[in-house]
């Protein structure tokens, strides 16, 4: 396209004739409709939209994959956290972990979480349960039909499999769990999804049930492939009892010398602010799976630097944080995450630099067998969450959060 006729392009979207989303009609290349878009929002906007160019993204890869109405990249610093030593089921070595942030402090902190973990033997992980959900709401005539329906769906869970099954190579339908309102049925299906996060692959697959269910069940109606019994991007007790995604503990014994020399503070006054802080100040504020320091600031920082969805940060930091004083004086801790939805492949983990995060980490695309490398994956991000925690409650204990805050964040 020459840059005639990309002037003239623009000039067509100020008039309103071509909208924003139509660029790609009058221009093959994503890449140009994206510098086409971005010309016409500076024009509209009268701001230099220049930093937003992009040499590193491909947006014919990003379009119809992970993005509409492209005019550019937002840039977010990463730094580097590590290594880290995992003793997990899957992951097994230490790591060096990419977090993407603007938070002054947060890097260095989870750095020096990670090096006292490390210096105390690593952290011990295990994935209790793998599994992404998705809840579709159905009406039906009456109660009576309502129970009527959840009896069909347990007796015909066979053939229901098979057809769930039959949209995905890597989805494997696992339970069906039904709840009644009413008149109203919600089916919370579980699955188990590869190195996938997983919710396009279930929402394919559970639409494929629901059009199978109303073609046995008539009087059946599917209301909305979502009923938010999922629960997916919102904070749920559902989600915190059952879990979604995966289920992951991470804990540690870190050493009174540890502890006093590295995080200058004492096992005891670590524990003393978990009581006082993580149990009794988030019981009083009715805070819904949020029994920590900061697991949402490694969580979002883990899931902007690997390409995960964003907006998963709402249930995947749901946590736990325990600690005790042990008998010979050394600290431990762990965390419990019920929640953790992550991927290795699919979503925007195929992006360049996400996938360089997930390189550095050595958790990049599909495992061998399927699966097994968004586990190692879930116990690094769960190890990195311990490290996160480790180092803030004991800044918190040692009162340096503000000194390490105004030093790490406020440049002048
Ligand atoms: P996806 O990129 O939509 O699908 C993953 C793809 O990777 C599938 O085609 C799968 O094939 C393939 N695949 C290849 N190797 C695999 C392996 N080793 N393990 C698993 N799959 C493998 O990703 P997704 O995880 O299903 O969905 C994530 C996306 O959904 C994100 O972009 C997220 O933002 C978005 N999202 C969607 C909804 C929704 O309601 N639809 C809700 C929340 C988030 P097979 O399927 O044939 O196995």
């Amino acid at each position: 396209m020459t840059v005639t006729e990309i002037d003239e392009l623009v000039k067509r979207i100020l008039r309103g004739e071509v909208r924003l989303h139509e660029v790609e009609k009058h221009v093959k290349d994503s890449n140009v409709a994206t510098r086409v878009r971005r010309r016409a929002i500076e024009e509209i906007s009268h701001l230099d939209l220049s930093p937003l160019d992009d040499n590193v993204v491909d947006f014919n890869d990003v379009v119809g994959r992970n993005c509409e109405n492209t005019i550019g990249c937002v840039k977010v610093p990463m730094g580097i956290a590590g290594p880290l030593k995992v003793r997990g089921d899957h992951a097994s070595g230490e790591y060096l972990i990419p977090l993407a942030t603007t938070e002054g402090a947060l890097v260095a902190s989870v750095n020096r979480g990670a090096s006292a973990i490390t210096e105390s033997g690593g952290a011990v992980v295990k994935v209790l349960d793998d599994k992404i959900t998705r809840a579709p709401v159905f009406k039906t005539p009456s109660l009576e039909k309502a129970v009527e329906f959840i009896e069909w769906v347990e007796d015909n869970f066979g053939k229901i499999k098979e057809v769930f099954e039959s949209t995905t190579r890597h989805g494997r339908l696992l339970r069906i769990r039904p709840y009644v309102v009413g008149r109203t049925v919600f089916l919370r299906f579980e699955a188990s999804s590869g190195d996938a996060m997983g919710m396009n692959m279930i929402v394919k697959a559970t639409d494929e049930v629901s059009r199978f269910i109303h073609e046995n069940l008539p009087w059946v109606e599917n209301v909305s492939l979502s009923g938010n019994l999922c629960t997916d991007k919102k904070a749920a007790a559902i989600n915190w009892v059952l879990g979604r995604g995966k289920s992951v503990i991470a804990e540690a014994v870190v050493s009174r010398e540890t502890v006093e020399k590295k995080l200058k503070t004492t096992p005891d006054r670590i524990v003393e602010v978990v009581l006082r802080k993580l149990y009794l100040g988030s019981g009083r504020a009715g805070v819904l799976g949020g029994f920590n320091a900061h697991v949402a600031n490694v969580i979002a920082a883990l899931f902007l630097a690997t390409g995960q969805d964003l907006a998963q940060v709402v249930d995947s930091s749901h946590c736990i944080t325990y600690c005790e004083e042990l008998d010979d004086g050394d600290l431990y801790i762990s965390i419990t995450l019920p929640t953790l939805e992550v991927g290795t492949v699919g979503g925007g983990t195929s992006l360049p630099t996400q996938r360089k995060a997930l390189e550095i980490i050595g958790v990049a695309g599909g495992g061998e067998p399927p699966g097994t490398n968004a586990l190692k994956f879930a116990e690094i991000v769960a190890a990195t969450v311990l490290a996160g925690e480790l180092s803030l409650l004991s800044a918190l204990a040692a009162h340096h959060l503000a000194d390490a805050h105004m030093r790490l964040g406020r440049k002048k």
